[in-house]
Parts: C-alpha cells; structure tokens; sequence
C-alpha cells in the first residue's frame, strides 16, 4: 500500500510522496503530512552496524514508497558522499552528560545540508516519475542556512532555477558571503528590507497565488519548495535519529529498548518534527525537547497551550532560530487533533487573522512526549564556555542554546535518560559570537574570529570557510518585501 500524504487543510487533498516532493506546498495552503505510520523493522541490533546510507535507505524506503529500489539508491549515494568531510556522514560527540550528534558536516557547515544534499535528487527524480518536464523554479525564504544548502544542492542541476530571499540584517557575515559568492547560472539571491518571518509570508503568498502559478505554467515553469514544509526535506530528517540511537547501541552507551531524549535547537520546528516521526517508527524516545532562544514563542506555546505571534521579534546570535511563525509546528497540530484538517485550518486561519490561537482538547500522548525551553543570550554565551571549559569542544550558538536548555531540564527534573543534543551547526558558521563568548573579547570581524576558534578549538577550518574573504560576490539585489514577486517575476522572464 502506498502511504497517503494529505494537506493539513484539506482532506480531498490526498498524494503520493513523489507528489509531494514535487508540489512541496499543497496549493490551499496546507502541508502535505503522512497520515499513518509507514512499517519499519528497526532491528538496533543489527542497525549499529549499518552505514549512514544504508540508515537512509531503511527510513527513505519506508516514507517514499512510490520510489523503486534503485531510485532511492541512486538519490542517497549522490546525497551522501564525499561531500561530507566524515564518513560518519553525523558523528555523535560525547561531552560530559550529553551526546552531541554532529549534523554540520556537509558543504555549508549546518544540519540543513542534511536533507539539502538529496533534495535535489528526489525532487528531479519526482519530476520525472510524474512525468513532468516543467522547469523547476525553487522559492525558499531563509533565515541563513536554508539558502546556502540550498543552492549548493541545486546549482547547475538541469531543469531547475532557485531564487532565496534572505533577511538583509538578519543572518550572520560568513552566511551573507555564502550566499553572495553562490555561483551557478541557476542560482539567484535576494536580500530583502525586512525579517525572516517577512521573507516566509511572501514565499508562501506567492506559492498560493493562483495568478502567479498560471504564468507559470503558461511559460512551463512550475514552483517547489526547499523549505522545511517540503516532505522532501523532512524525511532525510529522520534518518539521522534512527541512526543516533544505533551508535548508542554500538557504543555500548545504552542497551537496545533503552530509552533516550532528543533536544533540538528549534526555529521552525522542522528538525524536532523529524525527531517526532523517528519516535513514532519505533526508535525509544523519552522527551522531545524543544529549545527556542529569545524568540520563545514555541516555549510559551508548549507550556500554555496558546500560540501566540504577537510578540517583539528579537534579532539574536542564533539567528536560523529567530522564527515567529514555526511552519512545521502545522503539521504537529494536525496531529495533536487526530489529523482533523478542518480545525487545523481554523486554527491556523486564527493565527493569520488574530495573531494567535489556543489548542482545544488534543491528544495527550503525543503532547506529552514534548518538553520546551528557552535560553536567554547570556545563557547561550555561558554555556559555550561551560562546554568549552568542561570539555575543550566549542559549540556554536544554535547547538548551545539547545545544550543549556537540555542541562536547565536536566537540573530542574532529575531526569537521567541519555541525551542527544541536535548540533545544528559548526562554530565555524558564527565564530565571532562562539570565539567572544569563550573568551570574552571581541575579535572584531568573523575572519579574524575564525583564525582565534581556530587556535582555541584545534578543529581545522572546514572549506565552506576557506577562500570565502576573497570570493567573488555575485549577488547584490535588494528588494523591499513588497517588491519580492516582482524580483521573481523579472527573473524568471514571467
Ligand atoms: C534551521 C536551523 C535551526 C532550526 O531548525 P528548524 O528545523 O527550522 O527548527 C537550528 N539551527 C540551525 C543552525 C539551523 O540552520
């Protein structure tokens, strides 16, 4: 049997997950969310000796199952490969009390490469198995890791344009200069006047733009999403807590069947969903963590049962977590009510028209596997250097706003069960604030910076680093919001 992805807005909306690559958003609005719980025989102890890509083949198989053998085979061993500086593909770190699994060593030094470096691959082949010759146009609004990872996946593939929308003031140095010196003819980068939570509406606006989508194809030309709401990104997800839970195994860290938390840096709600889904095959999970840094409207939610946008949005030193409107959390609601689109789709409506909404009765189970925390900035600053000083190993500040929200709990409930700290990115990606905050000086820009973390870490540089000073900019545009479709209509020649 195939398994059904329906829109959260709409029960008729019903596809396969090819079809859902392909579309990336349903057109009303909705996110395309698997209905039941694929099959997998996850045998830990036969699994800790498996590869990376052999984990990816058992998780991929299982949630794309209108995809042949020899499909997925060819996605995940052009996905995982050289591009990675480790074999490992996601080491997992032991420091002190928590397991750090490392998901920042693809080509742009942060997890998003995880799902990013197979999208490309899925999505064409999509195209194909439904027959489609369109170009594939990819619209992704970022918060600073999104776009690199997406455009280093797409770049030159035939057949595809991508556009990225990113915030002007909201990403980091070495980010913006990533995105900037993107080469390939088919890549294009946008920074707008505006917040991330801006760039996001615009991108799903124009997705559901029926105008819009007629040009288009008039000019067969068809929109997808690298986003998170694609099932394309989400799936690859999964795969590394799957194989997290094997190395325990194999290291001898837990026993089969033992139970074990996942603490994920969220923003929007992608990465910790993917967590949720792993639970749900049937890896033993105790407690989904959810940690947010200031912008902790995710915090609120899961402690008062009310989502509430309405709120100051902050710019802080994790900024791929500085998200007001979590896309995915769509998709956890959904299920929270049983997968009922109809009161999903009021709720989100009332969080367009009224900026908020309160959950109504839900199901308990799932929403008591979640636990949520915020980390202030200053807490952020002193847990890197509690793990620095505790175990000379330099978290950056996603993974330690997770790290401090993670032994906050810890301390607070006693709870002893083995942890996993998603470590969404290198230190690398942000060494000014990683750097001041272990040593408490400034290094006065990030290549400076990355010299010091350098020294102070003993990591070598990765290469998505490397060269970056003196890279070619090729990318300069900006644009008000308002302006954001006009960009894209000049792009594509629409
Ligand atoms: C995107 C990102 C996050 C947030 O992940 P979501 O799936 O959006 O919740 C956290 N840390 C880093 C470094 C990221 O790039």
């Amino acid at each position: 049997m195939t398994l059904t992805y329906q829109s959260t807005r709409d029960a008729n909306n019903k596809v396969t997950a090819s079809q859902a690559i392909l579309q990336g958003l349903a057109t009303d609005g909705g996110l395309f969310t698997p209905v039941t719980t694929p099959a997998v025989d996850l045998d830990f102890d036969a699994l800790k000796d498996a590869s990376y890509q052999e984990v990816a083949k058992l998780v991929l198989s299982a949630f794309l199952d209108d995809f042949t053998a020899e499909e997925l085979d060819y996605c995940i061993d052009n996905a995982y490969d050289a591009k990675f500086d480790t074999p490992a593909i996601a080491p997992l770190v032991k420091l002190g009390n928590q397991y750090n699994l490392e998901l920042f060593h693809g080509s742009t030094i942060a997890f998003k490469d995880m799902a990013l470096s197979i999208l490309p691959y899925l999505l064409t082949t999509s195209a194909k198995k439904q027959g489609v010759d369109n170009k594939i146009v990819i619209l992704t609004a970022t918060s600073g890791d999104t776009g690199k990872a997406a455009m280093a996946g797409f770049a030159d593939v035939p057949g595809t344009e991508i556009i990225v929308f990113y915030p002007k003031d909201g990403v980091s140095k070495i980010q913006e200069l990533q995105m900037t010196t993107q080469t390939g003819d088919n890549t294009h980068v946008i920074a707008i006047d505006g917040n991330f939570d801006d760039a996001q509406t615009d991108v799903k606006r124009m997705f559901n733009d029926a105008d819009l989508r007629a040009k288009l194809l008039a000019n067969k030309t068809q929109f997808s999403s690298a986003n998170s709401m694609n099932v394309g990104r989400l799936v690859p997800q999964v795969v590394y807590y799957v194989y997290a839970y094997a190395q325990l195994v194999k290291s001898g860290e837990i026993q089969n069947g033992d139970k074990v938390n996942f603490t994920v840096p969220t923003g929007n709600f992608g990465n910790i969903l993917a967590a949720y889904y792993a639970k749900q095959i049937g890896v033993p999970v105790g407690k989904l963590i959810c940690a947010s840094n200031e912008n902790k409207v995710l915090t609120d939610f899961f402690t008062t049962g009310t989502y509430d946008k309405k709120r100051d949005f902050k710019v802080t030193t994790s900024p791929s977590m500085d998200i007001l409107v979590s896309s995915n959390l769509e998709r956890l609601i959904f299920h929270l009510l049983g997968n009922d689109a109809e009161q999903t789709k009021a709720l989100m409506e009332a969080l367009v028209n009224e900026g908020q909404y309160s959950l109504p009765q839900v199901d308990q189970d799932i929403l008591d596997l979640f636990e949520a925390g915020f980390a202030t900035e200053e807490e952020t600053a002193l847990e890197i250097k509690r793990v620095y000083d505790e175990s000379d190993y330099i978290e950056d500040p996603h993974t330690a706003v997770a790290s401090a929200v993670y032994q906050a709990y810890a301390d607070r409930t006693g709870d002893q069960t083995p942890t996993v700290i998603a470590s969404t990115a290198s230190p690398y990606k942000f060494p000014r604030v990683a750097v001041a905050a272990v040593t408490g000086k400034d290094s006065g820009d990030d290549f400076a910076a990355v010299q010091e973390l350098n020294q102070l870490s003993g990591v070598a540089i990765p290469a998505a680093v490397n060269g970056l000073e003196t890279a070619e900019v090729r990318h300069t545009t900006v644009v008000a919001t308002n302006d954001m479709q006009k960009a894209v209509e000049s792009y594509l020649g629409v």
